[in-house]
């Protein structure tokens, strides 16, 4: 996997670039809409490519190993075919979704042996049964298996799960090589630091990480909680810290407001649930800020959702023709604000994108600093 840098802002750590992957062109950076359960929640594939030119999209391998299942995607012909989506795909390990969501997690050495939520049978997930899964998947850009301590955690049991999310990643990365050896396989897998909000274990992690010389790399322990100047600083600290010419994903960030700081930290790749899940819940972000949508205000408002946006929904929809979908719970306006929604975070990165390329980002921030969506 390649990644080339095209231009690099001179006053922050911003970066644009395009990562090729196996399923075309990344252009960076970017915005990934979350497709847990190879969906992204009420948008067909067709709108997300062509509507709103998503160019990847996460999947979640917790879920998927639990159901369909691994093989059965393979059988029919990977994730890629199975969900229609010949853009790029990234997954994760289900590391997170282990911890967050299922019963009666043990961590061991080995890796991590928990019960299913769906129907209590046990699994174990290890650094190496976790790149078997995503490369059954076939996804364009895996991760490693790492553990994620919540926040505020003390720095020694930081340390332990640092140490061990390293020894996975070595353990899971060698698992890997001969893999890629024995197959040809051209998926990526990018390990992830961890070290919490502790700044010498989080340089520990990315110089230890970083003699696997990955085709990219992960800052993962953020958005657990911790304030947002905190995991901006982390942010930053620990893009610094990482190969220059190597893509750099924060994972699980963040608020639109967020994106371009994190951009200038020299964060490259992006995910959140947050557009997808907000707009489900009648929140929509606009130009002119958040729009709640369920609010009387809107009752008879036949002005379009964002009257800055040029998505379907803005081009075909008035506000009050949401409220009503929404207030009568129909299907319809979940398809409706989500594509606003992701249409907004991926138009937002677009914009911060080409102010990189046309060397005014600085000035491309402090616009979108001064529009302030709370
Ligand atoms: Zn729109």
């Amino acid at each position: 996997m390649r990644f080339e840098i095209q231009a690099e802002c001179p006053v922050t750590g911003a970066r644009a670039g395009v990562l090729h992957t196996p399923h075309g062109p990344v252009e960076t950076p970017v915005f990934m809409p979350v497709g847990t359960q190879a969906t992204v929640k009420g948008v067909l594939q067709r709108d997300l490519a062509e509507e709103l030119g998503a160019q990847i999209i996460l999947a979640n391998t917790y879920h998927l190993f639990l159901r369909p299942g691994p093989e059965l995607i393979r059988g029919l012909g990977g994730l890629h075919r199975f969900m229609a989506w010949d853009r790029a795909i990234l997954t994760d390990s289900g590391g997170f979704q282990v911890f967050s969501l299922s019963d009666l997690r043990r961590i061991g050495e080995e890796g991590v042996l928990f019960r299913s939520h769906l129907n209590g049978d046990p699994h174990l997930f290890t650094p190496a049964s976790t790149v078997d899964v995503q490369l059954t998947l076939g996804s364009d850009i895996m991760m490693a298996l790492d553990e994620c301590p919540p926040w505020p955690v003390d720095e020694a049991v930081a340390a332990e799960a640092m140490r061990r999310t390293v020894r996975w990643a070595n353990t899971g990365y060698a698992h890997y090589l001969r893999r890629r050896e024995e197959t040809g396989s051209a998926q990526a897998l990018f390990p992830i630091v961890q070290g919490s909000m502790f700044p010498s274990l989080r340089a520990e992690c990315a110089a230890r990480l970083g003699e696997l010389d990955a085709d990219g790399y992960a800052i993962g322990g953020l958005s657990v909680g911790e304030p947002r100047g905190t995991s901006l600083e982390i942010a930053a600290f620990t893009a610094a810290l990482l190969p220059r010419d190597r893509p750099r994903y924060a994972m699980g960030v963040g608020m639109p407001e967020e994106l371009p700081e994190y951009v200038a930290r020299g964060v490259d790749m992006m995910d959140c649930v947050l557009p997808s899940r907000d707009a489900r819940n009648g929140r929509l972000f606009t130009s002119e800020g958040r729009v709640i949508i369920k609010q009387a205000r809107y009752r008879d408002d036949s002005g379009p959702p964002d009257p800055a946006c040029d998505c379907y929904t803005c081009r075909t929809h008035s506000r009050a023709y949401l409220r009503h979908l929404f207030q009568a719970g129909e299907m319809l306006y979940s398809t409706l604000a989500t594509i606003h929604n992701i249409k907004y975070y991926l138009d937002t990165m677009r914009r911060i994108r080409q102010s990189i390329l046309s060397g005014d980002f600085a000035s491309c921030m402090d616009a979108m600093r001064s529009v302030g969506l709370e």
